[in-house]
């Protein structure tokens, strides 16, 4: 298994995918400090619900490393062009690299990128062919960590028993209502946008359509092909096995022969 590393040189998308983790640290930290580990010890919850979270966290946090991190679909120097596709391929004026069709040149990026889906600030990378997956992956576990802390924020309030082995003097006890109340926001925020965006993706993804072509005129007289769900999400995944599909320190080859050129993620 080849996990490449590809760092696009933007500070602004590198400000956004501060803020993002910043948001996954502050919940990692404060939620099991304040509400998960007091509660286990005084034995008002079983562990497993502690492990789930913190498996939650690192799944999130995987999926936003490899999502930022992984190359969305370079093209080779001198991609081997199948003659049954020759007509399909043009050249692309700004990198003067041929390129196949559903392409898009990332000015963000500086290169064209294969099935470009759109540039995502907040992982500082383009979502294209090759890690159109790890995207996803990003929205469905970010929706399942803040909808697990938004949970235990309100059971802290209206269901758990009162903690007794409190030290009153600690910084995170005496602020608790002020640092539990941002975890909240937070939580409705990414979840709610989470939630939108995998929606709108999946909708993309099941009637074979981009965020590019979705905006551009004309595009459903190209594309917009009737494929089964799990033959759709197989395809971005790279794999029909449906378990993979959550497993985020994977490598991707494209199902399709005429869609994939050389190691992928
Ligand atoms: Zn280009
Ligand atoms: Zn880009």
């Amino acid at each position: 298994m080849k996990l490449g590393l590809h760092f696009v040189v933007d500070p602004m998308g590198w400000l956004c995918v501060s803020a993002v983790f910043g948001v996954w640290l502050y919940n990692s930290f404060f939620v099991p400090k304040l509400v998960l580990l007091p509660h286990y010890r005084e034995g008002h919850i079983p562990w497993v619900i502690v492990i789930c979270y913190y498996a939650a966290s690192a799944l999130c946090f995987a999926a936003l490393f490899r999502a930022s991190t992984a190359d969305p679909g370079h093209l080779p120097m001198n991609p081997h062009i199948p003659h049954s596709e020759r007509e399909h391929w043009e050249l692309c004026n700004k990198c003067n690299l041929m390129r196949p069709k559903r392409t898009h040149h990332c000015s963000r990026c500086g290169h064209c990128v294969r099935r470009m889906d759109h540039h995502c600030p907040w992982i500082n990378n383009c979502v294209g062919e090759d890690n159109h997956w790890l995207f996803l992956q990003l929205c469905f576990y970010t929706q399942v960590l803040s909808g697990f802390t938004l949970v235990l924020d309100f059971c802290q309030y209206y269901y758990f028993q009162p903690l007794t082995h409190l030290d009153q003097e600690k910084f995170t006890t005496r602020h608790e209502l002020a640092l539990l109340r941002a975890s909240a926001l937070m939580g409705v925020v990414m979840f709610g946008g989470m939630s939108a965006l995998f929606y709108s993706q999946l909708v993309g993804i099941l009637s074979d359509t981009t965020t590019i072509e979705k905006m551009t005129p004309f595009s459903s007289e190209i594309h917009g092909l009737r494929r089964s769900w799990q033959w759709a999400l197989a395809e971005v995944c790279g794999t029909h096995w449906k378990t993979l599909w959550f497993v985020p320190f994977r490598s991707r080859r494209g199902l399709q022969a005429g869609g994939s050129y050389g190691d992928h993620v």
